[in-house]
């Protein structure tokens, strides 16, 4: 067994395999197995080899409350996380795996499906999405690959099991999962599985919109994202998410530039520069959070470009770095004078960050009474200060605000 099958081995995960196996059978699978026959341990077990990003799956024919008491009996922690579709989580050592009961999907409705329990492991294999996700490893490490996914694997195909357009009607999500799987482990889409997901896009109406960007934003941060997100675009299967079209050329450069960290806002500035707030909210759902961070780096990119050549450490004192340093990288990738923008960006990336040295109570100690002069004071002490570069020294500062004092006095 290769190196990076090392994590087997490692005593909390023997732990929570033996505890399984003394009443039950369990197998790992999923991305731990498919990681590992490429080179990609699990990420907190990586010993041999590169570290990969993917948690520990486990299935059992146990039933949840049996795993519960399995996992007790041998003194480690159980937490039902999941427990509607019977997962729990064990925990040794502070390791966590994931044990879920083998399952059968028997009523679907192309976002849920209503699980029935079963021990028949040719029941599970089948209901999982993709051939090289229904690889499994008992604990020593011997492979059971009923769906031929070793081969997939070698041979970079992302195949669904079964029939696309059926396995796509029981849960629209693998449409998306099709094409982030296939970024990370494929050369060329599947043209099967791709003809059926233009086929299907339609029916992704029906997904919750958290899922939706989960996976979307998943999706951005793979090695063939500007590929996969293009075969998505032409196959429709975007324009069903979202009302705007998709701009891949200006993502693929961004892409170039930060591959593997690609933040969200950035990606997804690059992908619909066309969609506001109202649009992209209605299409993900997204943490408020990156909606506020898309917005400052608009606003940011609006000042720079109109303003070149204005003092950076104005649009930093305005916008902050972040949305200055994201504004700079998207113009950047826009292709034109891109060295300017990048060379700009270090210097964003390494100045201070002017913060307004005084307040009201620095104006009323100097001698002005509060009131509205008071909020007319600041504001042009904030312009003079800006003109002046943002001075930090105590001198210029307390000569500046002398100034104003007196003016309005
Ligand atoms: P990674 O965690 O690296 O993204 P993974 O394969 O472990 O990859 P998970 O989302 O953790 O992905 O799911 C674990 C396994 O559960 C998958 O390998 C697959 O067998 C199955 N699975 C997950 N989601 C679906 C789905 N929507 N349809 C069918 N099977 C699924
Ligand atoms: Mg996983």
């Amino acid at each position: 067994m290769s190196a990076a099958f090392g994590w087997m081995d490692a005593a909390p995960v023997r732990a929570v395999m033996a505890a399984l196996n003394a009443k039950g059978e369990a197998r790992f699978v999923g991305g731990c197995v498919r990681d590992s026959l490429i080179g990609r341990p699990p990420a907190p077990l990586a010993k041999g080899g590169e570290a990969g990003t993917t948690d520990i799956d486990v299935a059992t024919t146990l039933r949840p409350e049996e795993t519960i008491a399995a996992l007790k009996a041998a003194g480690l922690a159980a937490h039902p996380t999941g427990v509607e579709h019977g997962t729990i989580t064990a925990v040794a050592d502070g390791l966590p795996v994931e044990v879920t009961t083998l399952r059968a999907d028997i009523a679907t409705d192309g976002r849920h499906a209503e699980v029935a329990f079963t021990t028949d492991w040719a029941q599970d294999w089948r209901r999982r999405d993709f051939t090289i996700n229904a690889i499994y490893s008992d604990a020593d490490g011997t492979l059971f690959d009923p769906a031929a996914g070793q081969a997939d694997l070698d041979a970079g195909r992302v195949r669904f099991i079964g029939d696309p357009d059926t396995r796509i009607q029981e849960d629209y999500l693998r449409i998306l999962r099709f094409f982030r799987f296939t970024s990370r482990y494929a050369a060329a889409p599947d043209e099967a599985g791709l003809a059926a997901c233009a086929r299907q896009a339609e029916g992704m109406a029906r997904l919750s919109k958290e899922r939706i960007w989960q996976e979307v934003s998943r999706l951005f941060a793979t090695p063939n994202a500007p590929a996969m997100l293009a075969a998505a675009e032409e196959a429709g299967v975007l324009r069903q998410v979202i009302g705007a079209s998709a701009r891949i050329g200006l993502f693929a450069r961004l892409h170039d530039h930060l591959y593997p960290d690609i933040p969200e806002a950035l990606a997804v500035a690059a992908l619909w520069p066309d969609a506001g707030p109202g649009m992209l909210r209605e299409a993900f759902k997204p943490p408020t959070a990156l909606i506020g961070r898309i917005e400052a780096l608009r606003e940011a990119r609006a000042h720079l470009t109109r303003e070149r050549g204005a003092p950076l450490l104005r649009a930093l004192y305005r916008f902050g770095r972040e949305a200055v340093c994201d504004a700079m990288l998207l113009e950047a990738a826009e292709g034109r004078e891109a060295q300017d923008w990048l060379s700009l960006l270090s210097e964003a990336e390494r100045l201070r960050v002017p913060v307004l040295p005084i307040g009201g109570r620095d104006l009323i100690a100097a001698g002005l009474a509060p009131g509205p002069a008071l909020g007319e004071a600041i504001s042009r002490f904030e312009a003079e200060w800006l003109a002046q570069g943002c001075p930090a020294d105590e001198e210029r500062i307390s000569a500046l605000l002398e100034r104003v004092v007196r003016e309005r006095r």
